[in-house]
């Protein structure tokens, strides 16, 4: 199961599907990909490896400086193209991607059912991100804060990316017990499982500790802090060994 997002001015696609290919290691049985163009959300998923979502992605149009992809190890729900991260959630603006287990989605799917939510998929995941979308409706906050909230009321682990197409420059990630690493380039950032597919873009990395969040928003610094305190935390930023070999 991996991760990879990418925000900035490179086209997004290849080097998601690059990354996705990196981290193939971890294991998986489905990938997915969301792209967004400055107006349309994009979403292409299947069971299957990284080479089947390219054929599949042929049915979308490629094109966009903001993607996120992912590889799933089922936790809850079959492997199939349904189940395949990205989840949207019911209004459609919010796209997660996630690896870990929410273990206590039942209750929360229940209540979100009983407020009119309708659920396409058995995941875990996609309780999560319709979650967040009450949450942020409800209560009238700001994507990093409805995520916030969110993971409070979340038991599980996660690594997570959620994107907002009505606030398209920034991805919010979130980490407690599966890793997650953010590249800091120029004007561009990178987000994976390991730091292996952004090190030929960038060697500053910074890798999120259990329990953070981080707000990655394109021409700000990074902001990061505590999920369950709001703590602000000083990003610190790693040097990557550039071992490439020629
Ligand atoms: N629990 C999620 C699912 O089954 C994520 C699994 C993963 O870590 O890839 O869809």
């Amino acid at each position: 199961c991996g991760i990879v997002g990418y925000i900035g001015f490179r086209e997004a696609y290849p080097i998601v599907i690059k990354g996705l290919k990196r981290l193939e290691y971890r294991g998986y049985d489905s990938a997915g990909v969301m792209l967004f163009d400055g107006n349309d959300l994009k979403v292409s998923k299947t069971k299957g490896k990284v080479s089947d979502l390219e054929e599949k992605s042929k049915e979308i149009s490629q094109s966009g400086t903001i993607g996120m992809g992912h590889t799933r190890w089922a936790t809850h729900g079959v492997p199939n193209d349904i189940n395949s991260h990205p989840h949207l959630s019911n209004s459609e603006n919010l796209a997660i991607i996630h690896n870990g287990i929410i273990e206590n989605y039942e209750p929360l799917k229940k209540e979100l059912i009983k407020r009119g939510y309708v659920f396409k998929s058995d995941t875990d995941t996609e309780v999560l991100v319709n979650l967040i979308e009450e949450v942020k409706k409800k209560e009238n906050l700001k994507l990093g804060k409805a995520v916030q909230v969110a993971l409070n009321q979340v038991i599980g682990a996660y690594a997570i990316c959620v994107f907002d197409k009505q606030k398209p420059d920034e991805i919010v990630v979130a980490r407690l017990g599966s890793p997650l690493a953010i590249g800091v380039g120029k004007d561009e950032f990178f987000i994976a499982s390991d730091a292996s597919p952004f090190i030929e873009y960038t060697s500053n990395a910074i890798y999120l500790e259990d329990e953070e969040m981080a707000i990655v928003r394109l021409h700000k610094p990074l902001k990061i802090r505590k999920i369950k305190d709001d703590t602000i935390v000083d990003p610190y930023i790693q040097e990557l060994q550039m071992n490439l070999e020629q």
